[in-house]
């Protein structure tokens, strides 16, 4: 039996792995983990499958035509850096971009290697899904706190109120919030005197398990959170703790909310001023309250606005930083995707503009529906070359079917992934990684919300095959063909050494202590580096009670390093020791926000849907977590069903200015109404691909009903919940 920390997702469930000659034959939650419990949900349990899958690719392919040719590396490498150099050749580093997953967050190997791979490759045009998740999110943690990954998270433990807007951890598991068991914290928080408040234009699975269900109109949770800020103001109801003294701008704020009253807010939102007061006061009242936003709140038209007052929220009450509330995680390790970015020194918007269409570029990021107009637009500059990292934006990506189209005409695509799926499908070689068995895991941008310490080791279960690289090494030959440099004895373990003596000295650590107290190579000696350097570690012998990878390994269990702590004012050294509540870049927004007030109603608008599942695209393909009814359905409330005359278990067509599909429809009155929903990371019924059984079950792209010019301005963010549509019967 092995012990295994679950990869998938970011509750980072330990689990049991007993393999048999080869095969693993149970996958069950480890009781003793120090984390989970023994909790688990059902993609756990798909581990081995996944790691047997016979459509997981093992060998690289290049392509010929139509058809696919399993190659050696060496002849793989070959033909990345042949397509690289006539890509540099003809066009120059500009007609190239890269374009990063999101399973890199939850990737040991790929994740850590990501910063090092852009770096060494000096591709300036990088895309990746976060302006469709957390961006919003980002961008106010960067200007609030100085940086963009510390992101507060619901001490779930301890508080006796959480507000929660936009999210669904029955179905996600959490999401910038890290907790095995959501829902049974929703259980204790309730079981212990307190109230769980959740809103959501449906009644998901978690607000089932809630004290209350608020239905909201998409797109307006900024409005909802400004009218809750104006009425602590008007009541009197702000306190705000032990911040006091380090917050500025608080009379800004009053000021700036001022109009937003309840009864101004309440027909936008479709919810009453009276509720709305009331939910004020209850965060207000309560001993600790977790004021939290996710998913719903981050990709609309006001993302990065409602982001900003959830914390203002949180602040204002005094439940910032403080047992209960929503706080700061100590992680293990020093995080490697927390670096800030170097370009940072000279700001994080407007940096770059896009070709096309002149948009100014945020934290590094163009809206992705850049990327197919950068593709497929003629020009000086035309993108002519793509690499993916473990993503499928022609699944996940703003107007579908257009960036489907322009991936099949780029010159060269190299794609560094495990399946041929709707996005590889059109690469002329696809790299694959090893599966998560083959390989040690140790989170690490996960750690930075946890609602509690601990760490736990996971070793590989099986052996790599022979002759196959390390996802560390291949992100590290691809980024040496694109800055032009040979690929013929490259010296990969040179440019890994360069790299943790850097990353070393960045933490304080001499990197010739770190070289001689860390041999090894790749992920595994980073562990060790990152540990030790870590809040937690033994700095190579100054603090010898401290961690190091090898007392990890001996706690087999985990370890337990206890529940969150204050520590806000130390995170804002890095910003002057201030907390700036109302940065200018933000506010200025609130104007956009109150004309939204005088906007009609769009009609109908949709939001997506996550399910336990599904992880977004890619674990369609295992027959355990597709089999049963079909999950891809337009769910739509009796009355906006009768208006559009269709009917429960019939096909229904669904348009918007981007597209038009048509899908089986289910009419449940778990949605508000005048919202439709439909799943995302479905549509695998794509010619070329090789996923036996998700095309089985391929259901339709949410994406391809996301208008591209739709999105956050702030911070790039693509609008995917409260898109207008009509709904037709077919
Ligand atoms: S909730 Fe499920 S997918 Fe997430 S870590 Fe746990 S077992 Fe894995």
């Amino acid at each position: 039996m092995h012990r295994r920390t679950c990869p998938l997702c970011e509750a980072m469930c330990g689990l049991e792995v007993h393999v048999d000659d080869g095969q693993v034959v149970l996958i069950r939650g480890d009781r003793d983990d120090v984390w989970s419990k023994g909790y688990l949900c059902p993609k756990g349990t798909t581990i081995g499958a996944l790691h047997h899958d016979p459509d997981r690719l093992r060998e690289p392919l290049v392509r010929e035509g139509d058809t696919w040719r399993e190659v050696t590396w060496h002849e793989a490498f070959a033909r990345c850096e042949e397509l690289i150099a006539g890509v540099l050749e003809r066009h120059g580093r500009d007609a190239i971009a890269v374009y990063l997953g999101n399973p890199l967050a939850h990737n040991a190997s790929l994740g850590r290697y990501t910063g090092l791979f852009i770096g060494l490759s000096q591709v300036a045009n990088i895309y990746s899904p976060g302006p469709m998740d957390q961006w919003p999110r980002n961008v106010v943690s960067l200007l609030l706190y100085g940086n963009m990954w510390r992101i507060p998270t619901p001490d779930l433990h301890r508080t006796q109120h959480w507000l929660l807007l936009g999210g669904n951890p029955q179905a996600s598991q959490g999401s910038l919030l890290a907790c095995a068991d959501v829902l049974g914290q929703i259980d204790a928080i309730r079981a212990r005197g307190g109230k769980v408040v959740v809103v959501d234009p449906r009644r998901t699975g978690t607000a089932d398990r809630a004290d209350e269900w608020v239905p909201i109109r998409p797109g307006t949770d900024a409005a909802l959170l400004a009218a809750m800020v104006q009425t602590l103001f008007a009541e009197d109801l702000t306190d705000l703790g032990a911040l006091a003294d380090v917050v500025d701008g608080v009379d800004e704020v009053r000021t700036l909310t001022a109009a937003f009253t309840p009864e101004r807010v309440a027909a936008t939102c479709g919810i009453p001023a009276d509720t709305i007061r009331r939910m004020a006061r209850e965060v207000a009242a309560a001993p600790s309250a977790a004021v939290y936003g996710r998913i719903g709140t981050c990709t609309q038209e006001f993302g990065t606005l409602a982001s900003w007052l959830l914390d203002v929220v949180n602040v204002l009450t005094g439940n910032l930083d403080r047992p209960g509330g929503m706080m700061f995680a100590t992680p293990l390790v020093e995080s490697v995707t927390a670096i800030p970015p170097p370009d940072l020194e000279q700001g994080f918007v407007d940096r770059s503009r896009s070709r096309v269409r002149g948009i100014p570029e945020v934290l590094g990021q163009y809206p992705l529906s850049c990327l197919a107009e950068e593709m497929d637009t003629p020009g000086e500059g035309q993108l002519r070359a793509l690499v993916t990292v473990a993503g499928n934006p022609a699944l996940s990506g703003p107007e579908a079917a257009r960036l489907d189209a322009a991936l099949g005409g780029l010159e060269a695509m190299i794609s560094v992934d495990n399946y041929l799926n709707e996005t590889t499908r059109h690469a002329h070689v696809v790299l694959p990684g090893l599966s998560a068995l083959e390989q040690p895991h140790l989170d690490d941008l996960i750690l930075l919300w946890t609602v509690r310490s601990w760490a736990r080791y996971s070793a590989p279960v099986f052996p790599r095959d022979d002759g196959r690289p390390e996802e560390w090494e291949i992100l590290v030959r691809l980024g040496a063909m694109l800055a032009g440099l040979p690929s013929e004895g490259l010296d990969v373990q040179g440019i890994d050494d360069g790299y943790v003596a850097a990353l070393a000295e960045l933490w304080g650590v001499d990197p010739a202590v770190a070289s001689s107290g860390s041999p090894g190579k790749g992920p595994e000696r980073l562990f060790d580096v990152q540990i030790r350097c870590g809040p937690f570690g033994d700095r190579y012998g100054e603090r010898p009670d401290g961690l190091t990878l090898e007392k990890l390994r001996a706690a087999t269990d985990g370890l337990d390093l206890g529940p969150m702590q204050p520590q806000l004012r130390e995170l804002l050294a890095v910003v002057g020791g201030r907390l700036a509540l109302a940065p200018p870049y933000i506010a200025a927004d609130l104007a956009r926000l109150e004309a939204r007030l005088d906007r009609d109603g769009d009609g109908l608008v949709l939001v997506s849907r996550r399910h336990l599942r599904s992880n977004n695209s890619w674990l369609h393909n295992m027959a355990v977590l597709v089999k049963g009814r079909d999950r891809c359905t337009l769910l739509i409330h009796p009355d906006d069903a009768a208006a559009a005359g269709v009917v429960d278990g019939a096909a229904a067509r669904v348009s918007s200015t981007a597209g038009s599909i048509v899908v089986p429809v289910e009419v449940s009155d778990e949605m508000a109404p005048g919202v439709v929903c439909l799943p995302h990371g479905w549509g695998h019924d794509k010619e070329g691909t090789r996923l036996a059984v998700a095309r089985e079950h391929a259901g339709v792209n949410y994406n391809e009903l996301t208008p591209g010019d739709l999105y956050d301005p702030l911070s790039n963010t693509a609008v995917v919940n409260g898109i207008p549509v009509e709904v037709a019967p077919v």
